[in-house]
């Protein structure tokens, strides 16, 4: 493997080339990127960038020159021929690689059919244009809704009520983050909302936007409407991978790959090419089947072991992490280690929920899948361990120390 070419010039992909550096890799590396910026750091742009506490100049997560890697910036890749090892570029341009690291992220999703979409006022929020064009808008003191009460939703309603601002917030699911944190807890997080006095419209769904040339409202689809000067349409995202169509890549929800992140082709891996972060689907080893996730850790931890791959092959070993993720919200700091399914068991096993900080645990058929902490970072890395070490669920109360954790800034 000579030539090696990362697509996406992220958060993966950056991780991804200095894994090849640090695994000896001494051939080139070139970081095609569709975005004009170097890579940046996404999680401060519904936070602290939002809020204005940090300017865009603070996120970049700087390229060592050491690594010796070539960014083409402003460079989308538009396909990929397996056969050829060759991608076209927009432009036409084409480029060869011996290895390629497919780390295209995800794009926000917009809701099917809406109206009024395009009209002025109306944001998604997935690049650091996008958060600044946003900050700006907020500047006027609008009236915010955000559409879809999953994380990034809810941090932006979050900072936007920081800023003194009047928000609602609309979710269609009777109760908010039910697939990430089942339904008791989503209604915990939920309450983070309507306890600092943001409005939570729950059940019901949004189906168009108004307004002449800006929104003016929100209409609902039992009739009503939210007036809004600012919408905000947080509603999950989708991988990145039109452009791979036509490539004989494996695609489904994500690049579909292997335990060991090696790109899929009719299901068998493609020699030298290899997928991480958001758009990757891969075969987890202990989670039974294909996953993708969204995730900042997971884009470090699998940019760095799918370059690995690339270099060593099966030696690097599979890809098995317990997920991890953070989400902050109204001075409150929510992490969520492993996965839990729908029909785990669960139970609050440190702390109390109406206390400021606790966990609770989730088990399936004796096991620890997955735990959920508030303001509590140092502890909730002790439950990552314990999943992936195999704990019993409930966890035997002699792992809790009843002294409180000390309380680290641990992401
Ligand atoms: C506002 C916001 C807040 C977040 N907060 C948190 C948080 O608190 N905690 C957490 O765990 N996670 C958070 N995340 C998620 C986290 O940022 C992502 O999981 C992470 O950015 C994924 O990295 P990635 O490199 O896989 O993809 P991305 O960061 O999406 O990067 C993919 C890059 O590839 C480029 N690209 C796409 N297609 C092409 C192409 N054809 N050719 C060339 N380049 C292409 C894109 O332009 C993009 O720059 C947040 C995300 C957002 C947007």
């Amino acid at each position: 493997v000579r030539d090696i070419v990362v697509v996406g010039a992220s958060l993966a992909g950056l991780r991804a080339a200095e894994s090849l550096r640090r695994h000896g890799h001494d051939g080139t590396i070139t970081i095609v990127g569709a975005e004009p910026h170097e890579p940046y750091d996404r999680p401060p742009l519904s936070k602290q960038v939002l809020a204005g506490t940090k300017e865009a100049g603070d996120v970049f997560l700087g390229v060592d020159p050491a690594l010796e890697a070539e960014l083409a910036l402003s460079t989308r890749a538009e396909a990929l021929d397996i056969n050829r090892r060759r991608l076209t570029l927009r432009g036409g341009d084409e480029l060869h690689f011996d290895g390629l690291v497919l780390a295209t992220g995800a794009r926000p999703r917009t809701l099917p059919g809406l109206s009024g979409s395009h009209l002025e006022g109306v944001h998604l929020l997935r690049t650091i244009d996008d958060c600044l064009r946003l900050r700006a808008e907020l500047d006027g003191g609008p009236r915010v809704t955000v559409v879809g009460a999953g994380f990034i939703g809810s941090e932006v309603a979050s900072t936007c009520h920081r800023r003194g601002l009047d928000v609602t917030v609309i979710e269609a699911l009777p109760v908010p983050l039910e697939r990430a944190v089942g339904p008791e807890m989503g209604a915990v997080c939920g309450r983070l909302h309507t306890d600092n006095g943001v409005r939570l419209l729950l059940g019901v769904g949004v189906v168009g936007l108004r307004g002449s040339r800006r929104v003016e409202e929100v209409v609902l689809e039992n009739g009503s409407s939210v007036p809004a000067d600012v919408v905000v349409i947080g509603v999950g995202v989708a991988p990145e991978t039109d452009w791979l169509a036509g490539s004989g890549l494996d695609l489904s929800d994500g690049v579909v790959c292997d335990a060991w992140c090696r790109a899929l082709s009719s299901g068998r891996p493609v020699e030298g090419v290899v997928a991480a972060g958001d758009v990757s689907r891969w075969d987890h080893p202990a989670f039974g089947g294909h996953i993708r996730v969204e995730h900042w850790t997971n884009a470090v931890e699998q940019g760095d072991h799918a370059a690995a791959v690339l270099l060593a092959g099966e030696e690097a070993g599979r890809f098995a992490p317990v997920p991890y993720f953070w989400s902050d919200q109204y001075g409150t700091k929510i992490q969520f280690v492993g996965r839990a399914v729908p029909g785990d068991e669960m139970t609050v096993v440190e702390g109390a929920v109406g206390e400021r900080r606790w966990v609770a645990a989730y088990g399936h058929e004796g096991r620890l899948t997955a735990a959920l902490s508030f303001n509590w970072p140092v502890r909730i890395m002790a439950y990552r361990r314990m999943i992936e070490e195999g704990a019993e669920y409930p966890p035997p109360p002699a792992v809790f120390p009843t002294a409180p954790a000390h309380e680290g800034t641990e992401r």
